[in-house]
C-alpha cells in the first residue's frame, strides 16, 4: 500500500480526489448566474444571482458535483471501496455509515469504522470487547505479519478518530480513506481467504482427511 495524498472536494479548488471516482483530477467549475423572470407586459428581466449555486465537473469520470453556498451536497457521500462481501453484516453497516459522514467528519467516521473493527476482531477469534487484547489474541492465533499492522493501523488511527492523539485526522482524511481499504484487507485475510481454504478441505476424500487427522494426533503425541 503506498502513501498517496488525498485531496478531498474543495469549493472551487483546481483539482482534487473527485467524490465520484476517487481520482485525483481536474476539475471544470459552472455557476448558476441569471434567473430570467417574466414580468406583465412580456418584458422579460434577467437578474443576477448571488454566487451560490456550483457545479464541478471531474476531468477524469465527468462526474458532476453540485455545491449551494460553498458545501458539497451531491454526491451526498465521496466514495470509498465497496466492502467486502464476507465483512458481517451489523459490520457492513457501520462501514457504510461512516462513508455517508467522512465528507463532513473524517474523525466521525475514523470512529464508526474503529467500531466496526471491534465487532469484526469478536466474529474472528476475539471477544469483541478490548481491540488491543483482541489483536493479541488473534496474532497467538497466527496471522501475517501484513495482517498483524493493519489490525494496528486500524486500531491506531481508529483511537484518533475516538480521542484526541497525535494523528490529526481531519488534516489528513487520507488516511481515514485507507482505514476503509484496511478495512477489507483483514476481512479477506481473516474470513474470506480462510472461508475458501475450508472449503477446499472439506471437500477432500474422507480417506485423505483420516490420513491427515492421524498424522497430526501422532506429532502431538510425540511432543507430549
Ligand atoms: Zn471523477
Amino acid at each position: 500500500m503506498t502513501k498517496i495524498k488525498y485531496y478531498p472536494p474543495t469549493y472551487e479548488s483546481e483539482s482534487f480526489n473527485c467524490a465520484h471516482c476517487r481520482v485525483y483530477s481536474s476539475q471544470y467549475w459552472c455557476y448558476l448566474r441569471t434567473v430570467r423572470m417574466p414580468h406583465v407586459g412580456h418584458i422579460i428581466q434577467d437578474r443576477t444571482l448571488p454566487d451560490h449555486f456550483a457545479a464541478s465537473l471531474c476531468g477524469y469520470c465527468r462526474g458532476w458535483s453540485i455545491w449551494i453556498e460553498e458545501i458539497l451536497v451531491y454526491p451526498a457521500q465521496v466514495a470509498v471501496e465497496n466492502p467486502n462481501e464476507d465483512m458481517p453484516e451489523d459490520v457492513k453497516k457501520l462501514y457504510m455509515e461512516s462513508a455517508q459522514v467522512l465528507s463532513t467528519s473524517p474523525r466521525a467516521a475514523a470512529a464508526l469504522l474503529r467500531l466496526g473493527l471491534q465487532m469484526l476482531l469478536g466474529v474472528v477469534g476475539g471477544d469483541g470487547n478490548n481491540i488491543n487484547d483482541d489483536i493479541g489474541k488473534i496474532v497467538k492465533l497466527g496471522v501475517e505479519p501484513e495482517t498483524q499492522k493493519a489490525l494496528d493501523l486500524l486500531r491506531v488511527f481508529g483511537n484518533n478518530g475516538a480521542h484526541p492523539g497525535e494523528i490529526k485526522l481531519d488534516e489528513d482524511p487520507g488516511l481515514v480513506i485507507k482505514m476503509y481499504e484496511l478495512m477489507n484487507y483483514i476481512t479477506d485475510r481473516l474470513i474470506t481467504q480462510k472461508d475458501q481454504i475450508n472449503e477446499l478441505f472439506e471437500g477432500l476424500p474422507e480417506g485423505i482427511k483420516a490420513q491427515i487427522e492421524l498424522r497430526d494426533n501422532k506429532k502431538k503425541e510425540e511432543k507430549s
